[in-house]
Protein backbone atom coordinates (compact mmCIF):
# COMPACT_ATOMS: atom_id res chain seq x y z
CA UNK A 1 0.00 0.00 0.00
CA UNK A 2 1.34 3.23 -1.20
CA UNK A 3 -0.14 5.64 1.03
CA UNK A 4 3.08 8.06 1.39
CA UNK A 5 3.66 9.69 -1.50
CA UNK A 6 0.39 11.65 -0.65
CA UNK A 7 0.48 15.21 0.79
CA UNK A 8 -1.80 14.99 3.86
CA UNK A 9 -3.51 17.84 2.92
CA UNK A 10 -5.42 16.31 -0.28
CA UNK A 11 -6.84 13.76 2.20
CA UNK A 12 -10.17 13.96 3.40
CA UNK A 13 -10.83 14.00 6.94
CA UNK A 14 -12.15 10.08 6.61
CA UNK A 15 -8.62 9.28 4.79
CA UNK A 16 -6.81 10.96 7.79
CA UNK A 17 -8.81 8.57 9.90
CA UNK A 18 -7.71 5.26 8.13
CA UNK A 19 -4.06 6.65 7.87
CA UNK A 20 -4.27 6.81 11.28
CA UNK A 21 -5.59 3.09 12.15
CA UNK A 22 -3.68 1.65 9.50
CA UNK A 23 -0.31 3.19 11.38
CA UNK A 24 -1.61 2.24 14.60
CA UNK A 25 -2.71 -1.13 13.77
CA UNK A 26 -6.13 -0.87 14.75
CA UNK A 27 -6.84 -2.57 11.71
CA UNK A 28 -4.44 -4.72 8.96
CA UNK A 29 -7.30 -3.90 6.12
CA UNK A 30 -10.27 -1.51 5.16
CA UNK A 31 -13.34 -2.74 4.46
CA UNK A 32 -16.32 -0.55 3.64
CA UNK A 33 -20.03 -1.07 3.09
CA UNK A 34 -23.09 0.45 1.51
CA UNK A 35 -26.04 -0.63 3.68
CA UNK A 36 -29.54 0.77 2.02
CA UNK A 37 -32.91 -0.19 3.10
CA UNK A 38 -34.18 -1.59 0.53
CA UNK A 39 -37.90 0.17 1.26
CA UNK A 40 -37.49 2.80 -1.97
CA UNK A 41 -34.96 3.76 -5.22
CA UNK A 42 -31.43 5.17 -4.50
CA UNK A 43 -31.34 8.74 -4.90
CA UNK A 44 -28.32 11.10 -5.53
CA UNK A 45 -27.45 11.18 -1.85
CA UNK A 46 -27.00 7.47 -1.59
CA UNK A 47 -24.57 7.59 -4.62
CA UNK A 48 -22.69 9.59 -3.20
CA UNK A 49 -22.58 7.07 -0.32
CA UNK A 50 -22.20 4.84 -2.52
CA UNK A 51 -19.24 6.20 -4.17
CA UNK A 52 -16.93 7.45 -1.40
CA UNK A 53 -17.50 3.96 0.39
CA UNK A 54 -16.43 2.25 -2.77
CA UNK A 55 -14.01 4.72 -3.38
CA UNK A 56 -12.28 4.22 -0.17
CA UNK A 57 -12.04 0.24 -0.63
CA UNK A 58 -10.13 1.00 -4.06
CA UNK A 59 -7.80 3.60 -2.71
CA UNK A 60 -6.83 1.32 -0.01
CA UNK A 61 -6.64 -2.15 -2.04
CA UNK A 62 -9.64 -2.78 0.20
CA UNK A 63 -13.17 -4.19 -0.35
CA UNK A 64 -16.56 -3.11 -0.62
CA UNK A 65 -19.55 -5.14 0.38
CA UNK A 66 -23.46 -4.26 -0.48
CA UNK A 67 -25.66 -4.72 2.96
CA UNK A 68 -29.89 -5.20 2.29
CA UNK A 69 -30.83 -3.47 5.73
CA UNK A 70 -33.54 -5.86 6.36
CA UNK A 71 -34.13 -6.05 9.52
CA UNK A 72 -37.75 -4.22 9.60
CA UNK A 73 -39.75 -7.03 8.42
CA UNK A 74 -42.58 -5.05 7.76
CA UNK A 75 -40.93 -2.59 4.77
CA UNK A 76 -39.08 -4.99 2.88
CA UNK A 77 -39.90 -5.10 -1.37
CA UNK A 78 -37.74 -7.45 -3.87
CA UNK A 79 -38.64 -4.64 -6.80
CA UNK A 80 -36.74 -1.97 -4.62
CA UNK A 81 -33.82 -4.83 -4.05
CA UNK A 82 -33.48 -5.61 -7.88
CA UNK A 83 -34.08 -1.22 -8.45
CA UNK A 84 -30.38 -0.67 -6.03
CA UNK A 85 -28.63 -3.29 -7.38
CA UNK A 86 -29.08 -1.92 -11.12
CA UNK A 87 -28.42 1.49 -9.89
CA UNK A 88 -24.84 0.39 -7.77
CA UNK A 89 -23.85 -1.49 -11.01
CA UNK A 90 -24.81 1.03 -13.55
CA UNK A 91 -22.59 3.61 -10.96
CA UNK A 92 -19.55 1.13 -11.84
CA UNK A 93 -19.12 -0.02 -8.71
CA UNK A 94 -18.67 -3.66 -8.26
CA UNK A 95 -19.22 -5.27 -4.82
CA UNK A 96 -18.01 -9.25 -6.25
CA UNK A 97 -19.54 -11.54 -4.52
CA UNK A 98 -19.91 -9.53 -1.93
CA UNK A 99 -24.21 -8.67 -1.61
CA UNK A 100 -25.45 -9.68 1.50
CA UNK A 101 -28.49 -9.30 3.99
CA UNK A 102 -29.07 -8.94 7.21
CA UNK A 103 -31.20 -10.98 8.14
CA UNK A 104 -28.00 -13.62 6.69
CA UNK A 105 -27.27 -12.85 10.57
CA UNK A 106 -30.44 -13.43 12.62
CA UNK A 107 -28.61 -16.26 14.11
CA UNK A 108 -25.74 -14.56 15.25
CA UNK A 109 -27.34 -11.79 16.36
CA UNK A 110 -29.43 -13.86 18.62
CA UNK A 111 -26.19 -15.46 19.72
CA UNK A 112 -24.76 -12.26 20.12
CA UNK A 113 -27.74 -10.90 22.49
CA UNK A 114 -27.41 -14.23 24.55
CA UNK A 115 -24.04 -13.33 25.57
CA UNK A 116 -24.95 -9.95 26.88
CA UNK A 117 -27.25 -11.68 28.97
CA UNK A 118 -24.71 -13.96 30.36
CA UNK A 119 -22.52 -11.25 30.75
CA UNK A 120 -24.88 -9.65 32.57
CA UNK A 121 -25.51 -6.20 30.08
CA UNK A 122 -28.45 -7.04 28.96
CA UNK A 123 -32.29 -7.71 30.57
CA UNK A 124 -35.61 -8.66 29.52
CA UNK A 125 -37.92 -5.91 30.62
CA UNK A 126 -41.99 -6.19 30.94
CA UNK A 127 -42.29 -1.97 30.09
CA UNK A 128 -44.49 -1.29 27.89
CA UNK A 129 -43.04 1.30 25.07
CA UNK A 130 -45.17 3.84 26.41
CA UNK A 131 -43.77 3.30 29.90
CA UNK A 132 -39.56 3.01 28.90
CA UNK A 133 -40.22 6.11 26.60
CA UNK A 134 -41.32 8.03 29.79
CA UNK A 135 -38.50 6.52 32.11
CA UNK A 136 -35.79 7.44 29.75
CA UNK A 137 -35.97 10.63 31.07
CA UNK A 138 -34.68 13.77 29.32
CA UNK A 139 -31.71 15.31 28.13
CA UNK A 140 -30.83 17.25 31.42
CA UNK A 141 -32.99 15.07 33.81
CA UNK A 142 -31.54 10.99 34.30
CA UNK A 143 -33.89 8.48 33.37
CA UNK A 144 -34.95 6.15 36.16
CA UNK A 145 -33.84 2.36 36.05
CA UNK A 146 -36.51 -0.26 35.11
CA UNK A 147 -37.79 -2.37 37.66
CA UNK A 148 -36.88 -5.60 36.02
CA UNK A 149 -33.32 -4.43 35.30
CA UNK A 150 -32.02 -6.83 38.24
CA UNK A 151 -33.58 -9.78 36.98
CA UNK A 152 -30.63 -12.74 37.29
CA UNK A 153 -28.72 -14.09 34.11
CA UNK A 154 -30.85 -17.08 34.11
CA UNK A 155 -34.25 -15.94 34.04
CA UNK A 156 -33.33 -13.50 31.54
CA UNK A 157 -32.07 -16.36 29.83
CA UNK A 158 -35.35 -18.38 30.15
CA UNK A 159 -37.71 -15.18 29.34
CA UNK A 160 -35.58 -14.45 26.19
CA UNK A 161 -35.50 -17.95 24.95
CA UNK A 162 -39.34 -17.30 25.11
CA UNK A 163 -39.29 -14.64 23.47
CA UNK A 164 -37.88 -15.82 20.48
CA UNK A 165 -40.33 -18.92 20.92
CA UNK A 166 -43.77 -17.23 20.83
CA UNK A 167 -44.71 -17.06 24.01
CA UNK A 168 -45.81 -13.27 24.22
CA UNK A 169 -46.94 -10.88 22.42
CA UNK A 170 -45.98 -7.70 20.47
CA UNK A 171 -44.76 -4.98 22.58
CA UNK A 172 -45.22 -7.66 25.69
CA UNK A 173 -41.64 -7.81 26.74
CA UNK A 174 -38.37 -6.39 24.62
CA UNK A 175 -34.86 -7.20 25.89
CA UNK A 176 -32.88 -3.87 26.81
CA UNK A 177 -28.88 -3.28 26.99
CA UNK A 178 -28.15 -2.53 30.91
CA UNK A 179 -25.77 0.11 30.20
CA UNK A 180 -26.46 3.62 32.37
CA UNK A 181 -30.11 5.55 32.69
CA UNK A 182 -28.41 8.51 33.78
CA UNK A 183 -25.57 8.80 30.84
CA UNK A 184 -26.08 12.43 28.99
CA UNK A 185 -26.52 10.65 25.75
CA UNK A 186 -30.18 9.13 25.77
CA UNK A 187 -28.95 6.59 23.52
CA UNK A 188 -27.37 4.88 26.38
CA UNK A 189 -30.00 4.86 28.34
CA UNK A 190 -30.78 1.03 28.48
CA UNK A 191 -31.58 1.08 24.89
CA UNK A 192 -34.09 -1.57 23.31
CA UNK A 193 -32.20 -4.15 21.44
CA UNK A 194 -34.68 -7.00 20.54
CA UNK A 195 -38.70 -6.64 20.23
CA UNK A 196 -41.12 -9.04 19.55
CA UNK A 197 -43.04 -8.95 16.65
CA UNK A 198 -45.07 -11.51 14.98
CA UNK A 199 -44.30 -10.71 11.37
CA UNK A 200 -43.39 -12.94 8.12
CA UNK A 201 -39.81 -12.16 7.09
CA UNK A 202 -39.85 -11.96 3.23
CA UNK A 203 -36.34 -13.94 3.70
CA UNK A 204 -36.68 -15.91 7.00
CA UNK A 205 -40.32 -16.34 6.49
CA UNK A 206 -41.66 -17.46 9.72
CA UNK A 207 -38.62 -18.45 11.88
CA UNK A 208 -38.58 -15.15 13.95
CA UNK A 209 -41.20 -13.80 16.40
CA UNK A 210 -38.29 -11.23 17.62
CA UNK A 211 -36.23 -8.79 15.23
CA UNK A 212 -32.89 -6.92 16.70
CA UNK A 213 -33.15 -3.32 16.47
CA UNK A 214 -31.31 -1.25 14.15
CA UNK A 215 -28.53 0.53 16.49
CA UNK A 216 -27.91 -3.56 17.84
CA UNK A 217 -28.11 -4.99 14.51
CA UNK A 218 -25.54 -2.50 12.18
CA UNK A 219 -22.66 -3.07 14.41
CA UNK A 220 -23.01 -6.97 14.49
CA UNK A 221 -23.17 -7.14 10.62
CA UNK A 222 -20.41 -4.89 10.64
CA UNK A 223 -18.15 -7.00 12.71
CA UNK A 224 -19.06 -10.59 10.81
CA UNK A 225 -18.39 -8.75 7.63
CA UNK A 226 -15.35 -7.51 9.08
CA UNK A 227 -15.64 -4.31 8.12
CA UNK A 228 -13.42 -1.67 9.32
CA UNK A 229 -14.90 1.78 8.63
CA UNK A 230 -18.41 1.91 8.85
CA UNK A 231 -19.17 5.07 7.08
CA UNK A 232 -22.51 6.51 7.68
CA UNK A 233 -24.02 10.11 7.98
CA UNK A 234 -24.34 12.36 10.38
CA UNK A 235 -27.52 11.99 12.42
CA UNK A 236 -25.52 8.60 13.47
CA UNK A 237 -22.73 10.60 15.46
CA UNK A 238 -24.76 10.29 18.64
CA UNK A 239 -25.42 6.61 18.36
CA UNK A 240 -21.35 6.28 18.34
CA UNK A 241 -20.57 5.47 22.06
CA UNK A 242 -23.84 2.81 21.74
CA UNK A 243 -22.01 1.16 18.27
CA UNK A 244 -18.69 1.34 20.54
CA UNK A 245 -20.65 -0.64 23.26
CA UNK A 246 -21.93 -2.84 21.15
CA UNK A 247 -18.71 -4.34 19.48
CA UNK A 248 -16.80 -3.93 22.43
CA UNK A 249 -19.39 -5.93 24.68
CA UNK A 250 -19.09 -8.54 22.06
CA UNK A 251 -15.49 -8.27 22.06
CA UNK A 252 -14.63 -8.85 18.57
CA UNK A 253 -11.45 -8.99 17.05
CA UNK A 254 -10.46 -5.71 14.80
CA UNK A 255 -14.14 -3.70 16.34
CA UNK A 256 -15.11 -1.91 13.35
CA UNK A 257 -15.35 2.20 13.73
CA UNK A 258 -18.02 4.19 12.62
CA UNK A 259 -16.88 7.54 10.76
CA UNK A 260 -19.79 10.16 10.19
CA UNK A 261 -19.95 12.58 7.40
CA UNK A 262 -22.26 15.07 6.28
CA UNK A 263 -25.20 13.97 4.06
CA UNK A 264 -25.56 15.82 0.55
CA UNK A 265 -28.92 17.89 0.13
CA UNK A 266 -29.34 20.06 -3.29
CA UNK A 267 -30.70 23.32 -2.94
CA UNK A 268 -34.24 23.25 -3.75
CA UNK A 269 -34.68 19.64 -4.53
CA UNK A 270 -36.47 16.96 -3.66
CA UNK A 271 -34.18 14.31 -2.03
CA UNK A 272 -35.80 12.18 0.70
CA UNK A 273 -36.55 9.04 -0.32
CA UNK A 274 -40.21 9.60 1.65
CA UNK A 275 -40.96 12.74 -0.54
CA UNK A 276 -39.92 11.21 -3.64
CA UNK A 277 -42.23 8.03 -2.70
CA UNK A 278 -45.27 10.54 -1.86
CA UNK A 279 -44.19 11.65 -5.44
CA UNK A 280 -44.67 8.53 -7.26
CA UNK A 281 -47.39 7.10 -5.39
CA UNK A 282 -49.50 10.22 -6.00
CA UNK A 283 -48.94 10.02 -9.11
CA UNK A 284 -47.45 13.64 -9.53
CA UNK A 285 -44.24 11.88 -11.26
CA UNK A 286 -44.48 8.94 -13.93
CA UNK A 287 -42.37 6.65 -11.57
CA UNK A 288 -39.90 6.23 -9.20
CA UNK A 289 -37.31 7.02 -13.05
CA UNK A 290 -39.37 10.26 -13.92
CA UNK A 291 -36.45 12.02 -15.26
CA UNK A 292 -37.55 15.05 -13.36
CA UNK A 293 -36.39 13.33 -10.07
CA UNK A 294 -33.13 12.96 -8.46
CA UNK A 295 -33.74 9.67 -8.04
CA UNK A 296 -29.67 7.42 -9.73
CA UNK A 297 -32.70 5.56 -11.71
CA UNK A 298 -34.52 9.08 -13.07
CA UNK A 299 -30.93 10.35 -13.48
CA UNK A 300 -29.82 7.77 -15.94
CA UNK A 301 -33.38 7.93 -17.71
CA UNK A 302 -33.10 12.00 -17.79
CA UNK A 303 -29.61 11.21 -19.67
CA UNK A 304 -27.06 11.89 -16.52
CA UNK A 305 -23.72 9.57 -17.06
CA UNK A 306 -22.15 7.63 -14.58
CA UNK A 307 -19.10 9.74 -15.27
CA UNK A 308 -21.14 12.88 -14.57
CA UNK A 309 -22.62 11.72 -10.95
CA UNK A 310 -19.19 10.46 -10.15
CA UNK A 311 -17.57 14.02 -11.02
CA UNK A 312 -20.29 16.19 -9.05
CA UNK A 313 -19.55 13.78 -6.27
CA UNK A 314 -16.19 14.18 -6.09
CA UNK A 315 -16.55 18.09 -6.75
CA UNK A 316 -19.23 18.25 -3.23
CA UNK A 317 -15.99 16.57 -1.36
CA UNK A 318 -16.77 15.14 2.33
CA UNK A 319 -17.43 17.07 5.03
CA UNK A 320 -18.73 16.97 8.77
CA UNK A 321 -21.19 19.75 8.45
CA UNK A 322 -23.98 19.78 6.39
CA UNK A 323 -24.75 22.09 3.59
CA UNK A 324 -26.54 22.24 0.28
CA UNK A 325 -25.14 22.01 -3.01
CA UNK A 326 -26.38 24.13 -6.31
CA UNK A 327 -28.44 21.41 -8.52
CA UNK A 328 -26.19 23.45 -11.45
CA UNK A 329 -23.11 22.02 -10.38
CA UNK A 330 -24.76 18.39 -11.73
CA UNK A 331 -25.80 19.91 -14.76
CA UNK A 332 -22.15 21.38 -15.05
CA UNK A 333 -20.87 18.15 -14.71
CA UNK A 334 -22.93 16.40 -17.50
CA UNK A 335 -22.01 19.84 -20.14
CA UNK A 336 -18.26 18.42 -18.99
CA UNK A 337 -18.93 14.94 -19.60
CA UNK A 338 -21.35 15.35 -23.01
CA UNK A 339 -19.48 18.76 -24.35
CA UNK A 340 -17.09 17.20 -26.60
CA UNK A 341 -17.52 13.75 -26.19
CA UNK A 342 -20.84 13.55 -28.03
CA UNK A 343 -21.59 14.47 -31.03
CA UNK A 344 -23.77 17.51 -32.15
CA UNK A 345 -27.13 17.27 -34.29
CA UNK A 346 -29.83 19.51 -35.98
CA UNK A 347 -33.43 19.50 -34.55
CA UNK A 348 -36.10 21.83 -34.46
CA UNK A 349 -38.38 21.99 -31.40
CA UNK A 350 -40.99 24.10 -32.79
CA UNK A 351 -40.93 24.14 -36.57
CA UNK A 352 -42.25 27.09 -38.71
CA UNK A 353 -41.65 26.22 -42.43
CA UNK A 354 -39.10 27.48 -44.68
CA UNK A 355 -39.17 27.60 -48.34
CA UNK A 356 -36.65 28.47 -50.70
CA UNK A 357 -38.10 30.17 -53.88
CA UNK A 358 -34.97 30.11 -55.90
CA UNK A 359 -33.75 26.62 -55.19
CA UNK A 360 -34.69 24.07 -57.69
CA UNK A 361 -38.09 22.23 -56.85
CA UNK A 362 -36.70 18.78 -56.93
CA UNK A 363 -32.98 19.05 -56.40
CA UNK A 364 -31.51 17.30 -52.87
CA UNK A 365 -27.95 17.86 -51.97
CA UNK A 366 -25.98 16.30 -48.94
CA UNK A 367 -24.08 18.47 -47.43
CA UNK A 368 -21.20 17.99 -45.07
CA UNK A 369 -21.37 18.76 -41.47
CA UNK A 370 -19.05 17.86 -38.99
CA UNK A 371 -20.71 15.69 -36.12
CA UNK A 372 -18.60 17.88 -33.28
CA UNK A 373 -16.36 21.34 -34.33
CA UNK A 374 -14.63 20.77 -31.07
CA UNK A 375 -13.62 17.32 -31.25
CA UNK A 376 -12.38 16.52 -35.31
CA UNK A 377 -12.18 12.79 -34.04
CA UNK A 378 -16.28 12.31 -34.03
CA UNK A 379 -15.99 12.38 -38.09
CA UNK A 380 -18.90 13.96 -40.45
CA UNK A 381 -21.97 12.88 -41.59
CA UNK A 382 -24.08 13.85 -44.38
CA UNK A 383 -27.67 15.88 -43.87
CA UNK A 384 -29.81 16.55 -46.61
CA UNK A 385 -31.23 19.99 -47.78
CA UNK A 386 -33.93 21.03 -50.53
CA UNK A 387 -36.27 23.56 -51.20
CA UNK A 388 -38.00 23.45 -47.87
CA UNK A 389 -37.17 23.36 -44.86
CA UNK A 390 -38.31 24.22 -41.22
CA UNK A 391 -36.69 26.32 -38.54
CA UNK A 392 -37.28 27.41 -35.17
CA UNK A 393 -40.41 29.28 -34.92
CA UNK A 394 -38.37 31.84 -32.32
CA UNK A 395 -35.22 31.98 -35.34
CA UNK A 396 -38.06 34.39 -37.12
CA UNK A 397 -39.26 37.83 -36.24
CA UNK A 398 -41.81 40.12 -38.10
CA UNK A 399 -40.77 43.22 -36.00
CA UNK A 400 -37.70 42.51 -34.26
CA UNK A 401 -36.04 44.87 -31.73
CA UNK A 402 -32.89 45.58 -31.58
CA UNK A 403 -29.36 43.54 -32.16
CA UNK A 404 -32.10 40.57 -32.94
CA UNK A 405 -29.86 38.68 -35.88
CA UNK A 406 -31.46 35.87 -36.60
CA UNK A 407 -34.16 36.18 -39.49
CA UNK A 408 -36.84 39.10 -40.28
CA UNK A 409 -37.44 40.84 -43.61
CA UNK A 410 -35.14 41.71 -45.70
CA UNK A 411 -32.46 40.30 -43.05
CA UNK A 412 -29.31 36.89 -44.47
CA UNK A 413 -28.75 34.86 -42.09
CA UNK A 414 -25.99 31.79 -42.32
CA UNK A 415 -28.22 28.09 -41.98
CA UNK A 416 -26.14 25.92 -40.24
CA UNK A 417 -23.72 23.93 -42.63
CA UNK A 418 -25.40 24.95 -45.51
CA UNK A 419 -26.31 28.69 -47.50
CA UNK A 420 -27.28 32.09 -46.63
CA UNK A 421 -30.76 33.08 -47.15
CA UNK A 422 -32.50 36.25 -46.98
CA UNK A 423 -36.12 36.75 -46.01
CA UNK A 424 -37.77 37.89 -48.80
CA UNK A 425 -41.61 37.58 -47.84
CA UNK A 426 -43.80 35.59 -44.95
CA UNK A 427 -47.19 34.30 -44.57
CA UNK A 428 -49.66 34.26 -41.54
CA UNK A 429 -53.34 32.73 -40.65
CA UNK A 430 -56.21 34.41 -39.59
CA UNK A 431 -54.77 33.83 -35.49
CA UNK A 432 -51.53 36.29 -37.14
CA UNK A 433 -49.44 33.28 -36.43
CA UNK A 434 -46.94 33.11 -39.13
CA UNK A 435 -47.22 29.70 -41.37
CA UNK A 436 -44.42 29.54 -43.76
CA UNK A 437 -41.58 32.09 -44.71
CA UNK A 438 -39.96 32.41 -47.74
CA UNK A 439 -36.72 33.20 -48.72
CA UNK A 440 -33.67 33.20 -51.11
CA UNK A 441 -30.39 30.98 -51.37
CA UNK A 442 -26.81 32.71 -52.42
CA UNK A 443 -25.76 29.30 -54.21
CA UNK A 444 -21.99 31.17 -53.66
CA UNK A 445 -22.40 31.53 -50.45
CA UNK A 446 -21.46 27.29 -49.59
CA UNK A 447 -20.19 26.27 -46.42
CA UNK A 448 -16.72 24.81 -46.77
CA UNK A 449 -17.04 26.23 -50.17
CA UNK A 450 -14.54 29.57 -48.98
CA UNK A 451 -16.57 32.06 -49.68
CA UNK A 452 -15.45 35.40 -47.88
CA UNK A 453 -17.72 38.25 -50.43
CA UNK A 454 -19.81 39.27 -47.02
CA UNK A 455 -20.35 38.06 -43.62
CA UNK A 456 -23.63 37.31 -41.80
CA UNK A 457 -24.32 38.29 -38.05
CA UNK A 458 -26.67 35.44 -37.52
CA UNK A 459 -26.54 31.27 -38.16
CA UNK A 460 -29.45 28.90 -37.34
CA UNK A 461 -30.02 25.93 -37.40
CA UNK A 462 -32.83 24.13 -39.86
CA UNK A 463 -33.91 20.53 -40.75
CA UNK A 464 -34.93 19.14 -44.33
CA UNK A 465 -38.86 19.46 -44.44
CA UNK A 466 -38.71 16.44 -47.04
CA UNK A 467 -36.12 14.27 -44.63
CA UNK A 468 -36.70 15.14 -40.87
CA UNK A 469 -38.24 12.92 -38.76
CA UNK A 470 -40.86 13.90 -36.35
CA UNK A 471 -40.00 13.77 -33.20
CA UNK A 472 -41.05 14.61 -29.04
CA UNK A 473 -38.69 16.47 -27.09
CA UNK A 474 -39.48 16.85 -23.36
CA UNK A 475 -37.88 19.79 -21.39
CA UNK A 476 -37.96 19.73 -17.70
CA UNK A 477 -37.83 22.10 -15.14
CA UNK A 478 -37.36 21.62 -11.27
CA UNK A 479 -40.26 19.79 -10.12
CA UNK A 480 -40.05 21.91 -6.91
CA UNK A 481 -41.27 26.10 -7.25
CA UNK A 482 -37.66 27.39 -6.38
CA UNK A 483 -39.21 30.66 -5.18
CA UNK A 484 -41.42 28.74 -2.60
CA UNK A 485 -38.85 26.55 -1.35
CA UNK A 486 -39.15 22.69 -0.91
CA UNK A 487 -41.59 22.80 1.40
CA UNK A 488 -44.35 24.83 2.83
CA UNK A 489 -45.31 25.62 6.48
CA UNK A 490 -47.42 22.09 6.55
CA UNK A 491 -44.41 20.28 5.09
CA UNK A 492 -46.29 20.14 1.76
CA UNK A 493 -44.10 20.29 -1.31
CA UNK A 494 -44.36 23.48 -3.53
CA UNK A 495 -44.63 22.51 -6.63
CA UNK A 496 -43.94 23.78 -10.14
CA UNK A 497 -46.92 23.38 -12.48
CA UNK A 498 -44.42 23.80 -15.49
CA UNK A 499 -42.50 21.06 -14.55
CA UNK A 500 -42.62 18.94 -17.92
CA UNK A 501 -43.37 20.66 -21.40
CA UNK A 502 -43.44 17.59 -24.03
CA UNK A 503 -43.22 19.52 -27.63
CA UNK A 504 -44.46 16.28 -30.24
CA UNK A 505 -44.39 18.22 -33.19
CA UNK A 506 -40.48 18.62 -33.37
CA UNK A 507 -38.35 17.76 -36.61
CA UNK A 508 -34.91 16.22 -36.45
CA UNK A 509 -32.19 15.12 -38.57
CA UNK A 510 -32.66 11.53 -40.31
CA UNK A 511 -29.39 10.58 -38.60
CA UNK A 512 -31.50 11.02 -35.21
CA UNK A 513 -34.29 8.32 -36.02
CA UNK A 514 -30.73 5.57 -35.84
CA UNK A 515 -30.19 6.27 -32.30
CA UNK A 516 -30.86 4.09 -29.77
CA UNK A 517 -32.76 4.71 -26.36
CA UNK A 518 -29.91 6.14 -23.87
CA UNK A 519 -27.80 7.31 -26.93
CA UNK A 520 -26.93 11.28 -25.91
CA UNK A 521 -25.64 14.05 -27.96
CA UNK A 522 -26.20 17.90 -28.47
CA UNK A 523 -29.42 19.51 -30.56
CA UNK A 524 -27.67 22.10 -31.55
CA UNK A 525 -28.64 25.69 -29.50
CA UNK A 526 -31.35 23.26 -28.16
CA UNK A 527 -29.13 21.67 -25.21
CA UNK A 528 -28.06 18.07 -24.47
CA UNK A 529 -30.99 15.12 -25.15
CA UNK A 530 -30.95 11.79 -24.02
CA UNK A 531 -32.76 8.79 -26.18
CA UNK A 532 -35.24 8.16 -23.75
CA UNK A 533 -34.91 4.55 -22.16
CA UNK A 534 -38.55 3.59 -22.31
CA UNK A 535 -40.55 5.58 -25.45
CA UNK A 536 -38.05 5.88 -27.84
CA UNK A 537 -38.66 4.10 -31.23
CA UNK A 538 -37.22 4.51 -34.99
CA UNK A 539 -40.69 5.07 -35.70
CA UNK A 540 -41.47 7.77 -32.93
CA UNK A 541 -38.31 9.21 -31.48
CA UNK A 542 -38.13 10.67 -28.07
CA UNK A 543 -35.75 12.68 -26.20
CA UNK A 544 -35.50 13.90 -23.00
CA UNK A 545 -33.63 17.13 -22.61
CA UNK A 546 -31.01 16.67 -19.69
CA UNK A 547 -29.26 19.94 -19.65
CA UNK A 548 -29.38 23.45 -21.30
CA UNK A 549 -26.48 24.44 -23.16
CA UNK A 550 -25.75 28.02 -20.82
CA UNK A 551 -25.44 28.45 -17.50
CA UNK A 552 -24.13 31.22 -15.14
CA UNK A 553 -23.15 28.61 -12.86
CA UNK A 554 -19.16 28.47 -11.85
CA UNK A 555 -16.67 25.96 -10.24
CA UNK A 556 -16.69 27.09 -6.41
CA UNK A 557 -13.04 28.12 -6.23
CA UNK A 558 -10.65 25.81 -4.53
CA UNK A 559 -8.08 27.75 -1.71
P1 LIG B 1 -33.45 9.08 2.95
O1 LIG B 1 -32.84 10.03 3.93
O2 LIG B 1 -33.48 9.59 1.57
O3 LIG B 1 -34.79 8.56 3.40
P2 LIG B 1 -32.13 6.82 4.08
O4 LIG B 1 -30.97 7.33 4.85
O5 LIG B 1 -33.34 6.43 4.83
O6 LIG B 1 -32.47 7.83 2.92
P3 LIG B 1 -30.98 4.27 3.64
O7 LIG B 1 -31.36 3.22 2.66
O8 LIG B 1 -31.19 4.02 5.07
O9 LIG B 1 -31.74 5.59 3.21
O10 LIG B 1 -29.50 4.76 3.39
C1 LIG B 1 -28.43 3.98 2.98
C2 LIG B 1 -27.17 4.75 3.19
O11 LIG B 1 -27.16 5.94 2.41
C3 LIG B 1 -26.99 5.19 4.63
O12 LIG B 1 -25.65 4.89 5.01
C4 LIG B 1 -27.24 6.67 4.61
O13 LIG B 1 -26.54 7.32 5.60
C5 LIG B 1 -26.78 7.05 3.20
N1 LIG B 1 -27.47 8.25 2.74
C6 LIG B 1 -28.79 8.46 2.69
N2 LIG B 1 -29.08 9.70 2.25
C7 LIG B 1 -27.88 10.30 2.01
C8 LIG B 1 -27.50 11.59 1.53
N3 LIG B 1 -28.41 12.52 1.23
N4 LIG B 1 -26.18 11.85 1.40
C9 LIG B 1 -25.27 10.91 1.69
N5 LIG B 1 -25.56 9.68 2.13
C10 LIG B 1 -26.85 9.37 2.30
MG1 LIG C 1 -33.26 4.88 6.38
Amino acid sequence: MDTENKAPESKNFIEQIIDKDLEEGRFDHVQTRFPPEPNGYLHIGHAKSILLNYGIAWEYDGKFNLRFDDTNPAKEDEEFVESIKNDVKWLGVDWEDRCFFSSDYFDQMYEAAVKLIKKGKAYVCDLSAEEIKESRGWADKPGTESPYRDRSVEENLDLFERMKNGEFADGEKVLRAKIDMSSPNMNMRDPVIYRVAHLTHHNTGDKWCIYPMYDFAHPIEDAIEGISHSICTLEFEDHRPLYDWVVNELEYDQPPRQVEFAKLYLTNVVTGKRYIKQLVEEGIVDGWDDPRLVSIAALRRRGYTPESIRMFVDLCGVSKSNSSVDYAMLEYCIREDLNLSKPRYMAVLDPVKVIIDNYPEDEEEWLDAPNNVKNEELGSRKIPFCKELYIERTDFMEDPPKKYFRLFPGNEVRLMNAYFVKCVDYKKDESGKVTEIHVTYDPETKSGSGFTGRKVKGTIHWVSAKHAVKAEARLYENLVDEEKGVLDEDGNLNLNPNSLEVLDNCYVEPALAEVKPEDKFQFMRNGFFCADMHDHTKEKPVFNRIVSLKSSFKLPKND
